[in-house]
């Protein structure tokens, strides 16, 4: 059987859930309750999202709504231009050096974890790639100080990671590259902040860690940067064609960007980008408190380099990292097991990651701590 009768057996029953998950990650319950409106029928038109011609005055109004609030929250220059693209954060891997190298060869790469490493790695397939910083030697642990980069002045771009999803380690400091723009990777801290665009050449983030559903990466530009993609570069991913055609030259992710618009509505309603800031950092700051306020965890990243975003710690074993996902997952606190190449938790307070499944955690995490990892009572 496909389809649920009214007493559906999927779903999680009675017991609160609470997901920490890195990503797809949670959303705001009343955005979930407006995003089933329009999946039956959008505003009284007849028609699901999903049904709606792109090219239709219905999908345009939802297209422009979303443009101009990711805009108003932004606070964005004239000359940035938005694009509503498919291929995921890593596609951009690719898509950057194939439209942002304009005929430089080069550019420049730091490397401070597991989605930067890969970045540089899918860039060396375009062009020329220097490493300005390689954390790996210290496990991705510690951001080395931008001031030490040795950065190239005549680089195309400089490329960072400005949040490491499965490193727990963020850039609390931007490097100042000067004349040469930089161009940030921001998947998973894209809107937990304000950002001062001025200081990019561009910027990318596929939606599914704190925006939106799978399936929409977003990509802000500076215009000037424009028009000089590589030869072979698929028309699809060509920024050039991309703006001339409103990120429409072939049938964009609907759906996901009707979800990602509702997520901006919701962004904008609850106080924009400092409100989230503000709130962002009060979780992390309980959650960072507990780990350091227990012998039972530890957290690998220093201060300084811990991201407000992606918490990670360890127990003393693997065993007990185990038990304690376990512990948590008894009591509706769900995806809290680390990313697969890493060892131990990570707890990822995305914006839609509200105080009280916070208060959810620390209780569970004291509790823990309390039985000295012999497990919790399950109550
Ligand atoms: C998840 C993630 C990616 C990969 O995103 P896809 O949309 O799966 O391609 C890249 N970079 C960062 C920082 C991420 O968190």
């Amino acid at each position: 059987m496909h389809f649920c009768s009214s007493e559906c057996p999927l779903g999680s029953g009675s017991m609160e859930t609470y997901n920490f998950a890195a990503g797809p990650a949670a959303f705001p319950k009343t955005v979930l309750a407006e995003a089933a409106k329009g999946l039956i029928d959008w505003r009284g038109s007849g028609m699901s999202v999903m049904e709606m011609p792109f090219t239709g005055p219905e999908f345009n109004l939802i297209m422009a709504e979303a443009q101009a609030t990711l805009r108003r929250l932004l606070d964005l220059p004239e000359n940035f231009r938005i694009l509503f693209l498919q291929g995921g954060a890593y596609g951009q891997f690719a898509f950057i050096p194939m439209n942002l190298l304009r005929g430089m060869g080069k550019a420049d790469y730091a490397v401070t974890g597991h989605w930067s490493r890969r970045a540089a790695a899918e860039a060396r397939k375009y062009g020329s790639v220097n490493i300005v910083a390689d954390s790996s030697v210290n496990g991705f642990a510690v951001l080395s100080e931008t001031a030490d980069w040795e950065l190239d002045p005549e680089a195309a771009y400089c490329h960072i990671t400005t949040n490491e999803t499965a490193n727990g380690v963020q850039f609390h400091r931007l490097p100042d590259t000067g004349a040469v723009p930089l161009v940030a990777d921001m998947t998973s801290d894209f809107m937990t902040a304000p950002l001062d665009m001025t200081r990019f050449g561009a910027v990318y983030a596929s939606a599914q860690k704190n925006l939106g559903p799978a399936g929409l990466t977003i990509v802000i530009v500076r215009e000037d940067l424009v028009g000089t993609a590589l030869a072979g570069t698929p028309a699809v991913f060509d920024f050039e064609g991309l703006i001339a055609n409103n990120s429409k030259i072939n049938t964009p992710p609907t759906w996901a960007i009707y979800v990602a618009g509702l997520m901006f509505n919701w962004l904008e309603d609850e106080g924009g980008l400092a409100e989230m800031a503000r709130r962002n950092r009060k979780k992390a700051d309980l959650v960072y408190g507990i780990i350091d306020a227990n012998e039972i965890y530890s957290c690998p990243v220093p201060p300084g380099s811990r991201s407000t975003v992606n918490p990670v710690f360890n127990l003393p074993n693997r065993d007990l990292d185990e038990a304690f996902v376990a512990a948590a997952a008894a009591r509706g606190l769900l995806n809290l097991r680390g990313h697969q190449s890493y060892a131990g938790i990570r707890v990822s307070l995305y914006n839609a990651v509200t105080d009280r499944a916070v208060q959810a955690l620390l209780d569970v995490m004291a509790e823990f701590a309390a039985a000295d990892g012999k497990g919790l009572p399950i109550s």
